[in-house]
């Protein structure tokens, strides 16, 4: 089958097929690593919704075959919701990264050892609403930022795709509460116009963990009752006459200025009165067949 003029036209579609990449994205990975250095000295790493896998490759090709100080002791890590082709060097989970399922699988190959670096290139299927893409994508970058901070070493890096959508300096400011560094990167490889970038952070912030069930580490936030435990439950139903009071109805203090059920009642109201005009013409006509 012949090329598409629009493959053609895609430089790095051709190069990718050329250097041996599965996807163009490979070269995403690879200029943020130009600038960043973010594979210098990596023996453990995560690769979050890799397939077709060629941010896979290059982390075993950086890693495992060109890396002259290699150890053996390398591991990488991938996972996709999709089936991956093998890459060697590469362990592969075939899960949802949202589910914790696939984070215990992720967990279960590094045996309590630190990852320095995670790579998340998730994507959801676009639906073309910018608000849901956006929001689903949010999603898939929590979770990612959810792995990431309980695997990851101190020192080591995260990078993940994000949609520079209207919301996205909240975004910022959330990885800043996580890390001491966070850049944006708009590799030479992605698209001018697509809202896509990339999010390289460094140096994690300390977070103090407390082992939850099933052995995880998750920072809890403080649990606090408030009111006097002494004072009515909430849950329980007390009889109407309390403490020897009578009880005595009292009108709501605003009643609601335009309930939701008012539309309810409105149509129900039709409709009954419609019934009763077909009933009353049922009757009618009852009674003038009677009267013949
Ligand atoms: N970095 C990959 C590469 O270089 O080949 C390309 C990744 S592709 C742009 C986005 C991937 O995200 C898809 O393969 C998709 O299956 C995956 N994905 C989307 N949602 C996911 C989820 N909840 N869990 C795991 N993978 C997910």
């Amino acid at each position: 089958m012949g090329r598409s003029s629009k493959d053609k036209r895609d430089v790095y579609y051709r190069l990718a097929k050329e250097e041996g990449w599965r996807a163009r994205s490979a070269f995403k990975l690879l200029q943020i690593d130009q600038e960043f250095r973010l594979l210098d000295g990596v023996t453990r790493a995560v690769d979050l919704c890799a397939a077709p896998g060629s941010w896979s490759q290059v982390l075993s090709k950086r890693m495992i075959k060109d890396n002259p100080n290699k150890t053996g002791e390398e591991k990488i890590v991938a996972v996709d919701l999709q089936a991956m082709a093998p890459v060697p060097g590469v362990i592969q989970i075939q899960g949802d990264i949202t589910k914790m399922t696939t984070v215990e699988q992720i967990f279960s190959h590094f045996q309590g050892l630190k990852a320095d670096l995670v790579v998340c290139d998730g994507a959801p299927d676009v639906t073309g609403l910018h608000d849901i893409d956006e929001y689903i994508q949010s999603q898939l970058l929590l979770a990612a930022l959810n792995i990431t901070t309980q695997i990851l070493a101190p020192e080591g890096k995260f990078v993940a795709k994000i949609f520079r959508g209207k919301d996205i300096s909240f975004l910022y400011s959330q990885l800043q509460s996580v890390f001491f560094h966070v850049a944006v990167a708009k590799p030479r490889s992605s698209r001018v116009s697509s809202i896509e970038a990339f999010v390289v952070c460094e140096k994690m912030r300390p977070i103090k963990l407390e082992p939850a069930e099933g052995g995880q580490m998750m920072q809890l936030p403080r649990f606090v009752a408030c009111g006097d435990l002494e004072g009515f439950d909430s849950d329980t139903c007390y009889p109407l006459e309390l403490d020897g009071r009578e009880y005595k109805y009292h009108q709501p203090i605003q009643t609601p200025i335009k309930p939701p059920y008012e539309q309810f009642l409105e149509k129900h109201k039709k409709q009954a009165k419609e019934t009763e005009a077909g009933q009353q013409n049922t009757a009618n006509c009852v009674n003038r067949l009677n009267s013949q």
